[in-house]
This record gives structure tokens, sequence and C-alpha cells, in this order.
């Protein structure tokens, strides 16, 4: 295990984005740490696209440490068709963010990003290095300048102020607490509801975007959580750190686990007029795993935790 480099005993601790399935996920890892207080607030109370109101609240409720979890995310979708949304949204959250836990006097502030950040044609695994090494995937361009920006932010306000930041990209996400709209969400939740309505009404066939080919990594929300609070209290660097499972899986292969954990036996219906994004996304994690730090859920098992909180949150007579 490595040192600790910040003891968040007793600390004042904002969670920006509390209700998203990061943030979320991030607050129920920190009611295993003896932090002082958690601070939060909804996007209605504080609208973080907004400078004003985001440093106000930062110097009243004087948070000692901002994990930056709030963010405009969504699927290839609605990345594609909403990229001003995207850019826009981010950027501001990052810079107003950034700018206020800094000039609030915050010991440490944690950028939360996603491995789009990296090119389209990056090496396969990639790196911290690839960065700005060539063009980015167009489906998800804004959203990946506004993350590049949110780190570069981190790192230039260490540069110029020593102010704490540092930044952590995940790969793709999943979970309880997902988006499972059918149009906006990733292709974890996208799956795991047509699957389950496929499986409901009983149809011969399941439609999934694209070819089935591009390759994918998977990583459950509350490792990255737990990855989040060991980055938060043992690691100081400049440079951001990757964080998923160092293996990846096809579309194909993710929608036939979906339908094995689900219990659907009917086709897959590929529909090569969507768009696949990236070939591939798959992270080198070293830098994570020299921190001590391995996943703990195994895909299958997270898919079929996600797919218990889908149908008791998601579907008609849930509650
Ligand atoms: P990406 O990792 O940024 O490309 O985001 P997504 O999770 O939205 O998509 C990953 C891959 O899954 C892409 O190749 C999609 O075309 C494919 N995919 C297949 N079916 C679906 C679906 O129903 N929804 C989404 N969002 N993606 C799908």
């Amino acid at each position: 295990m490595s040192e600790q480099v910040y003891d968040l005993a007793g600390k004042r601790v904002w969670v920006a984005g509390h209700r998203g399935m990061v943030g979320s996920a991030i607050v129920r890892r920190l009611g295993d740490e003896p932090i002082g207080e958690l601070i939060t607030a909804t996007s209605a109370e504080v609208d973080l696209t907004r400078q004003e109101p985001t440093e106000a609240f930062v110097a009243r409720t004087r948070p000692e440490v901002v994990v930056m979890a709030a963010a405009r995310v969504g699927g290839i979708e609605a990345n594609r068709t909403r990229q001003a949304e995207f850019l826009y949204e981010n950027l501001m959250i990052a810079a107003n963010v950034t700018e206020a836990a800094y000039r609030g006097g915050v010991e440490r502030l944690v950028v939360l990003g996603s491995s789009c950040i990296y090119p389209r044609e990056a090496p396969q695994p990639m790196a911290e290095s690839s960065l700005l090494t060539g063009p980015l995937e167009p489906t998800n361009e804004g959203y990946a300048i506004a993350k590049i920006a949110a780190l570069e932010l981190g790192k230039m306000y260490r540069r110029q102020y020593g102010f704490d930041a540092i930044s952590l990209m995940p790969t793709n996400l999943y979970g309880p607490g997902d988006n499972y709209d059918p149009v906006s969400s990733h292709v974890m939740a996208a799956l795991i509801r047509k699957v389950h309505e496929a499986k409901v009404a009983g149809a011969p066939s399941v439609p999934v975007w694209g070819t089935g080919t591009p390759r994918r990594e998977f990583l459950h929300v509350d490792d990255l959580a737990d990855a989040t609070l060991l980055a938060l209290s043992t690691y100081a660097g400049e440079e951001h750190v990757n964080v998923g499972v160092g293996e990846d899986i096809s579309i194909r292969e993710l929608a036939e686990l979906i339908c094995e954990v689900i219990g659907y036996e009917g086709e897959l219906e590929f529909d090569p007029s969507k768009p696949d994004g990236m070939p591939r996304k798959l992270l080198d994690v070293t830098r994570l795993r020299g921190l001590g730090w391995e996943p703990r859920i195994a895909l299958r098992d997270g898919i079929a935790e996600a797919y218990r909180w889908f149908v008791e949150h998601e579907t008609v007579g849930a509650g």
C-alpha cells in the first residue's frame, strides 16, 4: 500500500454532484470514513455553471476537500447530438469549481474525468501519456475537450499556485443510480433496459447499436468510489491517473453477458446505422496499480447487481 499523504479524518468534504451515479457512490463510500462533515447541494440550490453562486456556496460552507463529480454526462447519442451543451456545461463547472475551491482555501480537489479524453487512435491500452497526442473521437469531442480542460486546470493551478488538485480518469462506468433512459444512456444501462424489456415482452430479438465490434472496459461505480478515496489519501501528483479494470470486452460480448444474466434467450439485432464511436477504449492502469489498488467487483456480479437496482427503481410498479 502507498503512504498516506492526506488524512480525511474530521474534514469537511463537498461532493459536487452527489445525486449522480458517481457522486452518490462516493457519498456511500465516505460513509465508511471518519470525515467531519459531508457537504452537498442540488443543482437547483447551486448552479455550478454560474460562477457567482458557486463561489458563494464555497465561501459559505467552507469545505476542506472537494470532489468534482458534477457533470453533464450521457451515452454516445447524447454526446454526439448535444456537443455544445456537453462542452459548455462541463467547462463552466470545471472552471467555476476549481477557481472557487482555490479561492475558498480548499486543501484538496479531486477532478473526475473520463477515458474519452484520449485520442481516437491512441495505442491500447491507453496510458496517461497519450493525452493530447492526436485527434479526438468525434462523437464525444465536446465532452472530451471539457474534461481535458478540467484536468489541465487542476494541473496548472497546482503549478502556479501550489493548489493541491488531483485528477482521475475513469473508464466506462456502470452501477446503481445510472441513467437508464434508452436514448441518452451509456451502453450498459441501455442494454440492461432493452434486454429486460425484450424478455418481459417475449420479443424475438433485442436491438443493439452499431456493429458490436467496438471494445469497452467497464468499471463498477463502487470500485471508482473506492479508488477515489484511495487517491484522495495517497496520491498528490500533478499527472492524472487512469481508473479502470485493465480488461475490455466487445459490445457483442457485453450484450451476450447481459442476456445471460437477465435470462433472455432471443437474438441480438445489430443496427450499423448507429455510430460505433471509438474502436477500442482500454486504459493502462499501471499508475493506479502502483498505488496498490485493484477493482473488487467482477463484471458479471456487477451486472447482476445493476440489474437488480434497475428492476427495483426503474420498472413499472417499482417503488
Ligand atoms: P462511448 O463509450 O462513449 O462510445 O459510449 P456508450 O456507452 O454510449 O457506447 C458504447 C458502445 O456501445 C458504442 O459502440 C455504441 O454504439 C454501443 N451500443 C450498443 N447499443 C447501445 C445502446 O443501446 N446505447 C448506447 N448508448 N450504446 C450502445
